[in-house]
């Protein structure tokens, strides 16, 4: 059983203790930490109640019972403790983002480099959603060609009042480079942010939608719309272009139904369904990885990749431009064949 240590036991937090306590194989909540004590003795004594509650993450992270860490605190508090775990030279599964600037996901990325070995993976969960992953296999079989063109909607119904300034960018967009980059194999070399008419429906200080344009090293084209108003529902498409064929993302499962003179299907509200699965098989995998003395999800790379596509897109969306992606060359240390469990 791998012990595990979890920081953070607000939403996801909760979730990710249920799920590895009491749900997956081959792991167990032994410690858990959250700045509301109270908070994470409450959650603690619901979920894992063998579990210590520490008063500090750092503490827990240098707790000789915990062999794993699990951050889940706000984004703000993720470099310090994933540096911590990675001095402590633990394996860390940090939720998005890695961090909160791309300077701090550099510093994790120098850091874990530095320390030689492989510690840290990011929470970008639609790697593990089937549908991505069917998609991800005709590209890769070469069935729809050579990829050219991907348009992708990003939809929420809405958004909480804290959601503000950027966010579309820094906080929605994210799971998007991450995927897309992975769908692809494949870096961005530049974005475009161009803003259209805004819904009647957002609130004034927040402009909705939006609609980012990538470009790749390969010269794929990418748009993706970014509408958190959209009043229909939770909606995540992505449709890519190939040479010789176009592959749809699937949606997701429900029941056809023939009702009310229409024929219909059940479009969902809430993202945390959209991708609930995938949690799941996300984590499942770490365990396993973990076992293995290995990373074989997103790493601090593709963390420390995703802040600055974030960041040139705030940056294009700002000054109208379209603005250069210039990351330099991934480590070495981050070589999937690197990655990979040695044969
Ligand atoms: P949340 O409900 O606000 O939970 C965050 C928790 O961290 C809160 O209980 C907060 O305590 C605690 N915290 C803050 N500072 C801390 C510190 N220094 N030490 C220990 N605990 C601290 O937020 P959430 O929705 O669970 O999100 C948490 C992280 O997961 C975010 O980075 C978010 O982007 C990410 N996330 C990812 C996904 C995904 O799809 N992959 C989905 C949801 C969230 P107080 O509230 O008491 O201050």
């Amino acid at each position: 059983m791998l012990k595990i240590g979890v920081i953070g036991t607000g939403a996801i937090g909760q979730e990710h203790i249920e799920r590895l306590h009491n749900k997956l194989v081959g792991s167990t909540v032994v410690a858990i930490n959250d700045i509301n004590r109270a908070q994470a003795e409450e959650v603690a004594r619901r979920l894992t109640p063998a579990a210590r509650v520490f008063t500090s993450g750092h503490d827990l992270i240098a707790d000789a019972n915990v062999e794993a860490i699990v951050v889940t605190s706000w984004g703000q508090t993720h470099e310090e403790f994933v540096l911590a775990a990675i001095a402590a030279g633990k394996p860390v599964f940090c939720e998005k983002p890695l961090a909160t600037t791309a300077t701090a996901c550099l510093n994790i990325v120098n850091a874990e480099v530095a320390s030689g070995r492989h510690l840290v993976q990011v929470g970008f969960m639609r790697r593990y959603d089937k549908s991505y992953r069917l998609l991800k296999h005709q590209i890769d079989s070469g069935n729809l060609g050579e990829p050219l063109m991907v348009h992708c909607a990003h939809r929420n119904p809405n958004v909480p009042d804290v959601y503000g300034g950027d966010m579309a960018i820094t906080d929605s967009f994210p799971h998007e480079i991450d995927v897309l980059r992975w769908l692809l194999d494949d870096d961005y070399v530049s974005a475009q942010v161009i803003m259209p008419r805004k819904t009647k429906h957002a609130r004034k200080d927040l402009d909705d939608p939006h609609m980012i344009l990538l470009e790749t090293r390969k010269g794929i084209r990418i748009d993706v719309e970014v509408f958190v108003n959209c009043p229909y529902g939770y909606d995540i498409q992505c449709q890519v272009v190939g040479e010789d064929g176009i592959g749809y993302l699937p949606e997701p499962m429900s029941v056809l139904l023939r009702k009310d003179a229409k024929l219909s299907h059940e479009i969902l509200q809430d993202w945390k369904l959209r991708f609930i699965d995938s949690y799941d098989v996300e984590l499942q995998e770490w365990i396993d990885s973990v076992k293995l003395g290995v990373v074989l999800g997103p790493t601090a790379w593709d963390g420390y990749f995703a802040a600055a596509t974030a960041d040139a897109c705030v940056e294009a969306k700002h000054s109208g431009q379209i603005v250069p992606i210039e990351i330099g060359e991934r480590p070495t240390f981050y070589a999937p064949a690197v990655l990979k469990p040695a044969a």
